[in-house]
């Protein structure tokens, strides 16, 4: 089949789920539009002003008003600098499961040292999180990251909720990453167990150290607990070299994102797994992300993807290994038929049944506008 790559950005028919409109935009340019109509960034600044006093006064008379995840990163760790500039408090979560940087374990606690922050360290078990990790790879679904989306998901959740905290603050910018495409990344709790039952040696209701969830947690989660998940680079207009400087300065913060200092799981599913038995390539994703937002033209962006993703076999031979692969099983998986989440027990038919309440949900911040578009759309 011929590729079709959209008018506007540099996202294609590589996506299983795209659709294109009649001028030729796809989808995800589609849903970044009405993003953008919902945080203009003209109005961004009064919107978080109001944002951040509603999390203060939910906090009144508590240690902490938000949980913050922190990987070390970019994004989390401005996410975390900011929230603090603005006085809240909150409560550090950095979830390590086993792929963990030098470089991001810096950060993390140079980070926390400077902005006088307590830290919950969560670590998951290897044997736990390798077994989970190799059920997604048997699953042959490109999606092998969900199962620490999730685990993330969910401990931030249950953190908040152990705390009485409201609000969880999430470092993610649709101006700057994008949506990732549900058929390159999809996790809900139906999901991740059913993978877990076909493919794991461990019972998922047995995982100790992994933070799990149930589809009723879920709705108590939003419903309930009420608890809030906030993006607020979103309603700034964030800018990565700018940021980095920052970041350099306030926090002594480095950056890990350039080659080969990634952490070394990222690498391998960045730049071997995904483009050679997907034919997925996810810096379209960021990329086009970046087009929209003006910080780069189609021009640059299709120059960059005109490089393949080059992989260091190292890495690849290390990870594989790490994972309990020998090299012949490994390569089986990189020739079995590929699949996705629509070949296993997911809460998708659930999410389009109960489109209509989520889309309420969004409208009154109880959820990310974001889900309703790419779940429910
Ligand atoms: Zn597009």
């Amino acid at each position: 089949m011929e590729q079709k790559v959209c008018s506007r950005c540099v996202m294609d028919t590589t996506v299983s789920d795209i659709w294109f409109a009649e001028d030729g935009e796809c989808k995800y340019c589609k849903i970044h539009d009405e993003m953008e109509r919902r945080h203009p960034l003209n109005e961004g600044e009064a919107k978080l002003k109001s944002i951040i006093e509603a999390i203060k006064r939910s906090g009144k008379g508590k240690k902490y008003d938000c949980v913050c995840g922190l990987s070390g990163g970019r994004d989390s760790s401005y996410t975390l600098l900011k929230a603090v500039e603005f006085g809240l408090r909150p409560l550090v979560v950095s979830i390590d499961n086993g792929w963990g940087t030098a470089i991001a374990e810096e950060n993390i606690e140079n980070a926390c040292r400077i902005l006088n922050l307590e830290v919950i360290w969560v670590k998951f078990d290897w044997e736990e999180y390798k077994d989970l990790q190799r059920s997604f790879f048997f699953a042959s679904v490109p999606d092998v990251d969900s199962p620490s989306d999730f685990a993330i998901y969910a401990q931030l959740s249950k953190t908040a909720k152990e705390h009485g905290i409201k609000y969880i603050l999430n470092g993610h910018s649709f101006r700057t990453e994008g949506s990732s495409p549900i058929s390159w990344s999809y996790f809900d709790p139906v999901y991740i167990k059913d993978v877990q039952r076909r493919f794991g040696k461990i019972k998922y209701d047995n995982i100790r150290t992994i933070a799990r969830m149930t589809p009723w947690d879920l709705v108590k989660r939003t419903f309930i607990h009420r608890i809030k998940e906030i993006r607020i680079l979103e309603y700034m207009d964030y800018r990565k070299p700018e940021v980095d400087k920052i970041l350099k300065e306030k926090l002594g913060w480095k950056d890990y994102g350039g080659h080969h200092h990634e952490n070394k799981f990222t690498h391998f599913v960045q730049s071997y797994y995904l483009p050679l038995k997907f034919n997925i390539d996810k810096r379209k994703t960021e990329l086009s992300a970046q087009i929209r937002s003006g910080h780069i033209s189609k021009k640059e962006a299709e120059a960059v993807l005109s490089r393949p993703y080059s992989y260091d076999s190292a890495i690849v031979d290390e990870v594989i290994a790490r994972l309990g692969f020998t090299k012949v099983e490994f390569e089986a998986i990189m020739q079995a038929p590929n699949k996705s989440y629509k070949d296993y027990k997911t809460l998708q038919p659930v999410y389009k049944l109960l489109r209509f309440p989520i889309n309420v949900a969004t409208h009154l911040g109880f959820l990310p506008r974001i889900l309703y578009l790419k779940y429910c759309k």
